[in-house]
């Protein structure tokens, strides 16, 4: 697979620094002192009990929540608050949800070719040309002119990434892009993901697919209430957790 777009730049520099991170919903802390980073190439598992932050960790990034404390930049650039420099960085990060949120009333063609034509401000043709070959690399080009709701739910989740891909991004986050699925879905969908991470795109993935992690992360965040407990190779992590909480979570799903 050609590498992607953004990965191949010669810069050292990070992809994304979170730096003094602190978030609050009201009164509930729900980021923490958030201090990491994600390198280009880089896939980065987070994993933590359900309310531990994921999510708003991950929305943080796309600045689809924003922070009260600390900053985050992605490639060297501060995030923006509003404006110009936001649409600039939603294009540069991508987000796959749990729920696919295709246009249920745009044909999967048109679901991945619409962002690229209007903000992009790519022609039609050139549009449509590039959505069929990322339809083809996620193995759902034959359902191109179908409605969303005439696919299941593994190939509308791969539809949603390819749409994501469409724009190039430098950067995607997937927060648990399985766990609306079916089981005999997970696979085709963590297939696709498996072989972004080995073409060199950057993702932060959250999931609880350990053999995903195992297969594809370079390093798995484990978070809970909020802060980053862990950080560590999916080899340390999985074999020799150093915490009690990361013990005691991976007792219960493994
Ligand atoms: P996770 O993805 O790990 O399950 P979340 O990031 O969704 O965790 O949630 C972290 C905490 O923030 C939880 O306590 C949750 O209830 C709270 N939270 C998440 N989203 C909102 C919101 N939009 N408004 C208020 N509280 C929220
Ligand atoms: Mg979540």
């Amino acid at each position: 697979m050609q590498q992607e777009n953004g990965n191949d730049a010669k810069s050292d520099r990070p992809l994304v620094e979170m730096r003094g991170v602190n978030k609050w919903f009201g009164e509930n802390h729900v980021l923490k002192n958030i201090d990491t980073s994600v390198a280009r190439g880089e896939v980065v598992v987070v994993i933590g009990p359900s309310g531990s932050g994921k999510s708003t960790l991950c929305r943080s990034i796309n600045r689809l929540e924003t922070i009260q404390e600390g900053e985050i930049l992605i490639d060297g650039v501060r995030l923006p608050e509003e404006g110009k420099g936001l649409a600039k960085l939603r294009s540069d990060v991508g987000m796959v949800f749990q729920s696919f949120n295709l246009f249920a009333h745009k044909t999967v063609l048109e679901n991945v070719a619409l962002a690229p034509i209007k903000v992009r401000k790519q022609s039609k043709q050139e549009a449509n040309k590039r959505a069929m070959e990322l339809l083809e690399r996620v193995g759902v080009a034959e359902h191109a002119h179908k409605m969303p709701a005439q696919l299941s739910g593994g190939q509308q989740q791969r539809v949603a990434i390819a749409r994501s891909l469409a724009m190039n991004p430098k950067l995607i986050l997937l927060d648990e892009p399985t766990s609306a699925l079916d089981p005999e879905m997970i696979n085709e969908v963590l297939d696709v993901m498996i072989g972004l991470a080995r073409a060199g795109m950057t993702m932060v993935v959250v999931t609880h697919e350990m053999g995903f992690a195992r297969k594809a992360a370079d390093r798995v965040i484990f978070m809970d209430q909020g802060a980053i407990v862990e950080e560590a190779t999916p080899e340390e992590f999985f074999t020799a957790p150093k915490s009690d909480r990361a013990k005691d979570f991976l007792s219960k799903i493994l």
